[in-house]
């Protein structure tokens, strides 16, 4: 089965449970929303994009990279792409730990229960409030994240109204990070300090870095 893809490379994770680790990226093609603060833009149409199989992909990473078990399906959106599940169910065959970012509009719940999830909720800035599938939060689990990219206070108050109401901290990981150059760090750090809840804060470390 073949797969879309934008780009593969090799960094550090940047963001999410995996902080700080050397991953293998694969960022597939195409993208089912249009963010209006997107910054991956160059990951669907009409930017190119070249196609490989599924186990072409599993050689590329066993060959590049035997000591790398982090393995990174990002996008875009992943899950538009019928190959994706049948990839993530590959890595995790062979011995993988993949984690899946996606966008959270489209169904999780077929995705192995071994694959770190790390899934957007996006609020009213970003002009896709709508598209949230809420479902999927019923099979979010400890190791798994959800992320909100936040751009004024409208989305920070939003977005503490719907983790309250889904009692997310309960039931897995939260972070939320600024959407550049709109927030900064230190502001969503403050907004969060003032709530007194265990909202972790995230800035994308591989940027800092200035890695990609
Ligand atoms: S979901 Fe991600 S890739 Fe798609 S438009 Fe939004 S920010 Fe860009």
């Amino acid at each position: 089965m073949k797969l879309k893809l934008s780009e593969v490379f090799f960094s550090i994770q940047g963001e999410g449970p995996l902080v700080g680790l050397p991953s293998v990226f694969f960022r597939l093609y195409g993208c089912n929303l249009s963010c209006s603060w997107c910054d991956t833009p160059y990951a669907r149409e009409p930017y190119p994009f070249f196609e490989m199989e599924v186990e072409e992909l599993i050689h590329y990473w066993r060959e590049n990279f035997p000591r790398i078990p982090y393995v990174v399906l990002t996008g875009g959106e992943p899950l538009m792409q019928e190959g994706a599940i049948p990839f993530l169910e590959a890595l995790v065959a062979h011995g993988a730990k993949p984690l899946l970012e996606t966008n959270g509009s489209l169904p999780i719940k077929d995705v192995p229960k071994e694959v770190l999830i790390v899934m957007d909720l996006k609020p009213p800035s970003s002009g896709m409030e709508e598209f949230n599938l809420y479902d999927n939060l019923h099979y979010l689990t400890l190791k798994d994240a959800v992320k909100i990219v936040l751009k004024d206070r409208e989305d920070f108050d939003w977005a503490v109204d719907i983790i309250t109401k889904w009692h997310l901290l309960d039931k897995t990981q939260v972070f939320f990070s600024p959407a550049h150059p709109f927030l900064s760090a230190s502001e969503l750090a403050g907004l969060i300090l003032e709530t007194r809840l265990p909202i972790r804060l995230q800035v994308q470390l591989h940027k800092i870095l200035g890695l990609k």
